[in-house]
């Protein structure tokens, strides 16, 4: 850590600051400039909390070398790691794998009849919410466990493993029963107590980016998963809010190498969220695996004019059939 003095702090600001640092049993080294004092921290073992530092008089800024993630990051773990989904494995070498199915799991027929599509299709993981973060109490609000039997229902039948949103630790038991990959959708991403009881877990889980979260936000809530023992963890980017609303979000695609760079948590897309416009959705699929993605989470429902919920942004099964067709195609181009 490095803190930058302002050009008019007195000697005995500057000494002030040494000693709060010292007292927190690190080293301070003053390094005097033309303009203004910096003082390097050093003796610390990762990232240092710098409140009390920054409030005092004639700090100007604190600059961290060390992130507020470290089990997360390709410095500390420099072998990729790839996640076991009940078989199904995510992660660097792995062909991109395919999580798709509707946004709400709404009936027993609804449920198979989407389950068929993306199987025959070739997904290999069959996704559906059964507990869902809707913005308004008024929208539907998911079947709850009835959903959860639902989508395992659907899921034997035609052989694919399951992932389902957990929205509170409450939700834990029931979605652990029924899914093989937790998903902590965007609302979450924060929800550091949710975060650290899924990490006492064995379950593979899908964290998806906060909507207003920076990437390095991103990488310190998976640090809280991975912190507590379960470095079964897949990383989604789903779009963030910006100022444009010709989409329903901004897909961020550039955290796709960048996350890669920084960490070794395996990363996929979801463009259904990201865009909310099922005509833009093959096209960035496709640019997500241009980026390096090691999966996509798309939306697909039998019937997307009646869903219940993202009918505008799902697939259906014809259109996801040409999808799939495509990326084939695109995989083994850029595996070539
Ligand atoms: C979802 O995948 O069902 C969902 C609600 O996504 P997000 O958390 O990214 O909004
Ligand atoms: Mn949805």
């Amino acid at each position: 850590m490095l803190i930058v003095m302002d050009h008019s702090a007195a000697s005995e600001q500057i000494e002030a600051v040494i000693a709060a640092v010292e007292e927190m049993g690190l080293r301070a080294e003053p390094i005097p400039g033309s303009l203004r004092t910096a003082i390097g921290v050093l003796g610390n073992q990762g990232y240092v909390e710098d409140a009390t530092i920054r409030n005092l008089p004639g700090v100007r800024e604190v600059l961290h070398v060390s992130k507020p993630y470290k089990l997360v990051s390709r410095d500390f773990h420099p072998q990729s790691t790839t996640v076991e989904v009940a078989g199904v494995r995510v992660g660097d070498d792995c062909a991109p794998v395919m999580m798709a199915g509707p946004c709400s799991i709404e009936s027993e027929e609804q449920m198979l009849a989407s389950a068929r599509i993306v199987k025959a299709a070739g997904a290999q993981i069959l996704r559906g919410g059964a507990f869902k973060p809707r913005t308004g109490p008024h929208s539907f609000q998911g079947l709850g466990v009835e959903g959860l039997k639902l989508l395992r229902q659907a899921g034997d039948e035609v052989g694919m493993p399951v992932v389902t949103e957990v929205m509170r630790i409450g939700q834990l038991d029931d979605v652990c029963r029924y899914a093989d990959l937790l998903q902590i959708g965007a609302r979450n991403m924060q929800n550091f107590d949710l975060l650290k009881e899924v990490g006492k877990l064995r379950h593979p889980v899908l964290l998806k980016r906060g909507m207003s979260a920076t990437i390095e936000e991103f990488l310190a809530a998976a640090e809280y998963i991975v912190a507590e023992g379960n470095d079964q963890v897949i990383l989604c980017e789903r779009g963030i809010r910006t100022f444009e609303k010709a989409t329903r979000n901004t897909l961020d695609l550039s955290v796709v190498p960048l996350v890669r760079q920084l960490s070794h948590l395996p990363i996929i897309v979801d463009p259904s969220h990201a865009t909310g416009k099922r005509s833009l959705v093959p096209v960035m699929s496709k640019a997500a695996l241009v980026c390096g993605a090691h999966g996509l989470m798309v939306e697909v429902h039998h019937d997307p004019a009646r869903a219940l919920c993202d009918g505008a942004q799902s697939l259906n099964g014809p259109q996801f059939d040409t999808l799939m067709d495509e990326l084939r195609c695109l995989a083994g181009f850029l595996s070539a």
